[in-house]
């Protein structure tokens, strides 16, 4: 069985579907999904579907990439978690390759989710892009890893070196790979997932977004993950078997759900 830990499927395009979704999970024996949220406005869509559907987990957060949108407290976001299907903070984290000029705000609302984490906690869902080594600094000034008393979490949709999924690691993170690492051209990235060991692994789609291959191109859906998984078995020469039980035990293990 395999488990995505990453999607957005109360995004319209894939919640118009979901009959269709869950079939295509069972299917690809897909037995969980993390729906993943982005923003306050959208957090109750979210929540609601994790509380529909047993096998759908949520999670509660501000993405680094929206800007014009209400900001989360410290306070607002242990409140908001206070819920036995949220089982995560985020997806937080930094992104300089979407946005320019002073970007303070998006270092603080990343503090802030680091500070939720601590307290509620629940583990973090970090998006970071071309901002790696600020992303890990923060993550080491506000305590965000297990050797600083945080409950660490994962590094989602990792598209970094291997220094920065090492530094990542040494915090107690997960580091997770989605559809990205199946392209021809990801060589440096798949350098990186043979170097990471399975036991810190987390696989995912990010979905609607970045299909695996052979689906590339296509919108992307939860039931796909199963072929990240498939490409990371070729990619470190283990059994399909083996990549699928350690990257569903690693999710139960991380963010604490009862089997
Ligand atoms: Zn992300
Ligand atoms: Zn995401």
């Amino acid at each position: 069985m395999f488990i995505d830990s990453h999607c957005h499927i109360n995004f319209p395009e894939l919640a118009a579907r979901m009959p269709d979704l869950l079939a295509k999970m069972e299917e690809n024996q897909v037995t969980h999904a993390l729906c993943v949220s982005v923003d306050l406005p959208d957090f109750p869509g979210v929540l609601a579907l994790a509380e529909q559907y047993p096998h759908i987990y949520a999670s509660v957060g501000v993405h680094p990439d929206y800007e014009d949108t209400p900001e989360p407290s410290v306070d607002q976001l242990v409140q908001l978690s206070q819920h036995p299907k949220i089982i995560a903070i985020g997806e937080t984290g930094l992104d300089y390759y979407r946005l320019e000029g002073d970007l303070e705000w998006q270092r603080e609302r990343f503090r802030t989710h680091i500070k939720a984490s601590r307290i509620t906690r629940k583990p973090l869902i970090i998006h970071t892009r071309s901002a790696s080594a600020d992303t890990i600094r923060l993550m080491r000034e506000e305590g965000a890893g297990t050797d600083q008393g945080g409950v660490a979490g994962v590094m989602h949709c990792f598209t970094e070196s291997l220094e920065v999924a090492e530094a990542a690691l040494a915090m107690g993170f997960y580091i997770s790979f989605s559809g990205i690492v199946t392209f021809k051209s990801a060589k440096d990235l798949q350098a990186v997932a043979r170097a990471v060991p399975l036991e810190r692994m987390l696989i995912e789609t990010d979905s609607p977004y970045l299909a695996p291959v052979p689906f590339r191109g296509r919108m992307n859906e939860p039931g796909y993950v199963r072929h990240v998984g498939e490409y990371i078995a070729t990619l470190k020469d283990v059994p399909l078997e083996q990549v699928a039980r350690q990257t569903t035990e690693n999710f139960l293990n991380l963010f604490n759900v009862v089997r």
